[in-house]
């Protein structure tokens, strides 16, 4: 391998939010706000990474003051700020805000999907995309408004499973034969494209390494199993700690920090010893 400067290294930081960058159980980002703003004036991007919607996102990175890149619904679509690179990447579509990459699946097309497969096998779940707000409550017990923000993806399709497991495992047969993964939350069975969290964080540092001839690395931090893949991807993976559950197993990562404290605090300290380490090799 050819050695390179360091001063030839671009960092590049991935990063889960509920549960890293915000607080478990506060939803707090403040131990992790001097961090976050050293960061943006070392010119360290933080990509937001999570299976939130674009809507959610949007808001977060406005409270975090983050001006970069994010990824929404499980690796499903990057949103890129128009005029942050050079120029329009090569397979990105744009709206009035964003040039937006896809790598998953859009829900029209998971609906269609549904919609065959239903004539020949049945559908025993509750649809999102079908239901009402007031059948999703019913059916749930969440309130009004989480029902509808439940609802409102745009990369994939919350099923409430309604039948049994032979069923469900039959489904997501079917489901990967047509080119869809799924992913099974706490509560719902989520269908999206054949995409996660880490083939779009690849995607989006390759789109950054077309722009320049510095060497991108990637850190990646998340506290979660539907962080692994992201994790796995990383040159240094960061296993933030949680109250709620004990650590996501990642085994022979050659350089994985797994924090002391949780949560935000956690994330801050371990990056922060990255780039102390960092600094005194160079
Ligand atoms: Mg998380």
């Amino acid at each position: 391998m050819t050695k390179i400067a360091r001063q030839d290294i671009q960092w590049l930081i991935a990063s889960d939010l509920d549960g890293t960058l915000l607080d478990h159980f506060s939803y707090s980002h403040q131990p992790a706000d001097a961090t976050l703003e050293k960061l943006e004036s070392s010119g360290v991007p933080v990509i937001l990474n999570s299976s939130k919607t674009r809507d959610e996102m949007v808001a977060l990175r406005g409270a975090l003051n983050n001006r970069h890149p994010f990824i929404v619904e499980n690796g499903s679509a990057i949103f890129i700020p128009k005029g942050y690179f050079p120029h329009k990447p090569e397979l990105a579509r744009e709206d009035a805000e964003y040039w937006i990459l896809e790598p998953g699946a859009r829900r029209a097309d998971i609906l269609a999907f549904l919609r065959q497969d239903s004539e020949a096998h049945g559908a025993p779940y509750l649809n999102f995309a079908a239901a009402s707000t007031k059948d999703i409550v019913d059916a749930t017990g969440l309130t009004r408004i989480e029902a509808k923000k439940a609802n409102q993806r745009n990369y994939s399709e919350p099923l409430l499973w309604q039948g049994d497991e032979s069923q469900k495992q039959a489904f997501v047969a079917r489901a990967n034969a047509a080119g869809f993964a799924t992913l099974q939350g706490g509560r719902f069975l989520h269908v999206l494209g054949q995409t996660d969290k880490g083939r779009a964080t690849q995607l989006l540092k390759k789109t950054y390494q077309q722009y320049t001839d510095r060497e991108y690395r990637l850190i990646a931090s998340g506290d979660g199993p539907n962080d692994l893949d992201m994790l796995k991807v990383a040159d240094v993976a960061v296993i933030v700690r949680s109250p709620a559950h004990p650590p996501p197993s990642l085994p022979h990562h050659p350089s994985l920090i797994v924090t002391r404290e949780t949560g935000p605090k956690g994330w801050a300290e371990a990056i922060k010893d990255i780039f102390a380490t960092d600094a005194t090799h160079s």
